[in-house]
């Protein structure tokens, strides 16, 4: 039997069969409910159900959502289905809806610009453009229809390129297999824009991102939209990385210090060598570090699934506003099946303190 679900801020209804996730019977009905990963392991689509009950159609990851979410009857839309009609809460108010679409580039730069981290500038046909909204991101359609998620870096409206920060995972089908064979001129096919961790445009509250790795990519145009602002509100951005030879784009963020007075960055290396004198640590402890008091802050978070779960374990004793917590996990894959689970690097889950 279907049932109605209502989206009560947009005034959006629309119905929901047996056996299929609310975000699954929004996105067929043309409905644009923010999500990230589609499995139930970012936290992107949660909702607040107000009305109604539902049950997961598979199993709950521990910690995606924290407690206090789960006690006011906050669920992840793309794994819940509604056992009666439902009416729902989103987090925020749905923006300017930019269409997804599927277009062909061509690579027109590819550079290795930090240890493991390529720099790959797309170039879209002439007179196409794919507006976003900063920490949006597309899907790189690969032979064979298998799809992977990459956050855009930077625009292409002025120069006609859009910018992104590719991770190489050695044996990772595209950022290994693929990318190593693709040259400037080749062409692939990216869908988008897609996906709700977005800067809210209209907070004049201070601000901490965090970016683990290539979690930058979504956080670069975040910043820029937010620095570009003139705004006076204290704007900070924790980067952490393996080793000092994975940042980049340090020009960029020596300028945002320079310009821009009450923007301040704090590298932060987990493995560093006797010549490293900057921070060391995993970059969420030194978030803690710093603020004693995080309930103040809007927190923006990209990067490593470990990362983000470890942080959200740690910050609500300091005070973390669920509310004003925004993130992007990076997990492996994208496009698959919904019910498929997951895994990622063992490696990465020690490292930051996942189970
Ligand atoms: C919304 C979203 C945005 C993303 N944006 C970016 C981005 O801007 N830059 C970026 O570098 N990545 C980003 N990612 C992550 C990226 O999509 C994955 O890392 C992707 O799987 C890499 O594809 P691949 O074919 O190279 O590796 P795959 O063939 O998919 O994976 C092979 C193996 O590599 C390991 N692996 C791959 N990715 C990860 C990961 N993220 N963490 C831990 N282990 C991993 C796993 O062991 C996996 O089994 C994003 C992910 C999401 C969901």
């Amino acid at each position: 039997m279907d049932h109605q679900v209502k989206i009560e801020q947009e005034d959006i209804c629309f119905k929901v069969g047996p056996e299929e996730s609310v975000l699954e019977a929004a996105r067929k009905q043309g409905i644009n409910l923010p999500y990230g990963c589609g499995s139930g392991e970012c936290g992107t689509c949660a909702v607040r159900v107000i009305r109604g009950t539902w049950e997961y159609l598979y199993g709950y990851t521990p910690g995606v959502l924290s407690q206090s979410e789960i006690e006011q009857g906050w669920a992840l839309i793309c794994k819940a289905t509604p056992k009666s009609d439902l009416d729902l809460g989103l987090r925020h108010r749905l923006e300017r809806h930019y269409e997804c679409r599927t277009l062909s580039a061509r690579i027109g730069k590819k550079e290795p610009v930090a240890a493991d981290v390529w720099c790959l500038h797309l170039r879209l046909p002439k007179g196409e453009s794919l507006p976003f909204h900063p920490g949006q991101y597309v899907h790189f359609i690969l032979d064979g229809g298998e799809k992977r998620a990459f956050s855009m870096a930077a625009p292409s409206s002025e120069s006609g390129l859009l910018e992104f920060h590719v991770r190489h995972f050695p044996g990772g089908y595209f950022s290994d297999t693929v990318l190593g064979s693709l040259n400037v001129g080749d062409e692939i096919r990216i869908e988008g824009p897609l996906g709700g961790f977005r800067l809210d445009e209209e907070s004049i509250r201070p601000a901490i991102f965090v970016a683990g790795g290539t979690g930058f990519a979504p956080i670069r145009p975040m910043l820029e939209k937010r620095l570009g602002k003139m705004m006076e509100a204290p704007t900070w951005l924790y980067w952490g990385t393996r080793g000092a030879d994975g940042f980049y784009h340090s020009k960029l963020i020596e300028q945002w210090q320079r310009d821009r007075r009450h923007f301040r960055f704090v590298p932060v290396v987990s493995e560093a060598q006797s010549t490293w004198a900057g921070r060391t640590g995993l970059v969420h402890k030194a978030v803690v570090e710093d603020h004693a008091d995080l309930s103040d802050f809007d927190i923006y978070m990209a990067g490593p699934p470990p990362m983000i779960e470890a942080a959200k374990k740690v910050f609500p004793a300091y005070g973390l506003n669920d509310e004003r917590t925004f993130c992007e996990a990076f997990h492996p894959g994208n496009g698959a099946p919904a019910n498929k689970k997951r895994g990622f690097g063992a490696g990465l889950r020690r490292l930051f303190g996942g189970k």
